[in-house]
């Protein structure tokens, strides 16, 4: 008896030790790999040296880089200046002013410091800078979700029973190039109407099983304060809206928005969401840690609503980089949208089976709070489809059939 019990843990110690073994094996090729795959963190001097640059160009001081009106203002959206700002080729140069004249760009001074001066193939580059390819895409619609026809008041997008859209705006600090709206950005950069906002209040009032409301444009965090002050107060005041949701990429395009002033605002109508847009892990700054701390010190609750965009984040190495970035300042990666097929964007379009291998990738192999849900918007407006591998092989009335993590099948009885 005492013989047993004394050899049986040194077989399980044995047997656990290889299994570890095993499981280090494992993660070595994406610890090998992902000594390559830069981050904010990994480039910061890359960044302060670009950062030197455009400041130089614009007789500017880092006083004014912080300021995020500055930002605003100076955003860059001529090929002559950029030109001067980063190295491009005359081919290239011809090819931004050519898509210049169908697709509006413009990229704050903070995100083309993020730029690589040298790969014309850099993820940052290429979700700020317009390319030719936008212009050979006969496949992509404008309004792939139906927007249009789910809109039952002003500024509103209803599509689900208990939570709506507010849009407050078509501005952004950067016009990525893999938009979904980017029908609504015009030449003109607008506010939604005061009247319009408050018909849309008027809406949410009336209608008591509204408890959740996602206020987004364009950038909902480019509203004023004063503005956003008023507009989260109407909201707060209303018994049944539980919780205010703001859709913005400020903390990865214009993290120097997040100012002590807004976070006074935020502070004041808990419980605040905030879902930004982090697509890549080289836009995880220190500025963005900031930006991220701050509101977090405010009470909100960060979430990452990744786009899955080829050549930039399918590779699975790449989106788990990018999700153990994020849980590092505390943003919790929330969803992985597979990119629409809205028009002038299908070169970013991935296949399914990618976002599938992603998410292979993701689920066991590291923290769940590293594994966002991966969706499909179904077309015209069908809502938000979660697409996942398959683990649930067979189900009858007594037995399932698994497929675990790593693939192997297992029987599981059910009673
Ligand atoms: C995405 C979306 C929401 C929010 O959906 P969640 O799954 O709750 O994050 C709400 N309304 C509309 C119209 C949406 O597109």
């Amino acid at each position: 008896m005492s013989v047993q019990l004394q050899s049986r843990p040194e077989a399980f110690r044995q047997y656990a030790l290889r299994r570890a073994a095993e499981l280090k094996q494992m993660v070595t090729p994406y610890l090998e790999q992902t000594n390559t795959i830069p981050t904010g963190f990994s480039h910061s001097e890359m960044y302060e040296a670009r950062r030197a640059k455009i400041l130089n160009y614009f007789d500017a001081t880092l006083e004014d880089w912080d300021n995020w009106h500055w930002q605003m203002t100076h955003r860059i959206s001529d090929p002559h200046v950029l030109s001067l700002l980063l190295p491009l080729t005359a081919k290239q140069r011809v090819e931004i002013e050519r898509v210049g004249k169908t697709f509006r760009w413009a990229v704050s001074p903070y995100y083309l410091s993020l730029m690589d001066d040298n790969d014309p193939f850099d993820p940052i580059r290429l979700q700020g800078l317009p390319t030719h390819a936008e212009l050979f895409d006969d496949f992509g619609e404008e309004d792939p979700m139906g927007e249009g026809i789910t809109s039952p008041a002003p500024s509103i997008t209803r599509r689900y029973p208990d939570r709506l859209i507010i849009n407050v705006t078509n501005m952004c600090a950067m016009y990525c190039r893999h938009c979904q709206r980017r029908r609504n950005i015009g030449e003109t950069d607008t506010h939604s109407p005061r009247a319009q906002l408050k018909e849309a209040l008027e809406y949410i009032r009336a209608n008591p099983e509204i408890r959740d409301v996602l206020v987004t444009g364009g950038d909902a965090l480019l509203l004023s304060d004063l503005t956003l002050d008023w507009l989260l107060g109407e909201l707060h005041a209303i018994p049944h809206v539980e919780i205010k949701r703001l859709g913005t990429r400020a903390p990865v395009t214009l993290p120097m928005r997040i100012t002590d002033e807004l976070c006074t605002v935020l502070a004041k109508y808990p419980p605040i969401y905030i879902n930004t847009q982090f697509n890549h892990p080289k836009e995880v700054t220190q500025d963005a840690k900031n930006a991220a701390d701050k509101l977090i010190g405010a009470g909100v609750v960060l979430g990452n609503q990744a786009v899955l965009l080829k050549g930039i984040n399918h590779q699975p190495h790449v989106m788990k980089k990018l999700n153990q970035e994020l849980l590092k300042i505390r943003v919790r990666p929330y969803y992985i949208f597979h990119a629409k097929n809205v028009k002038g964007t299908r070169h970013f379009v991935p296949r399914i089976q990618d976002g599938i291998a992603v998410m292979e990738q993701l689920r066991g192999h590291t923290s769940g709070l590293a594994v966002p849900t991966y969706i499909i918007n179904a077309p015209k407006g069908g809502g938000k489809t979660p697409i996942s591998p398959q683990y649930l092989v067979s189900l009858d009335n007594n037995k399932a059939v698994l497929r675990t993590w790593e693939g192997k099948y297992i029987e599981y009885e059910t009673p």
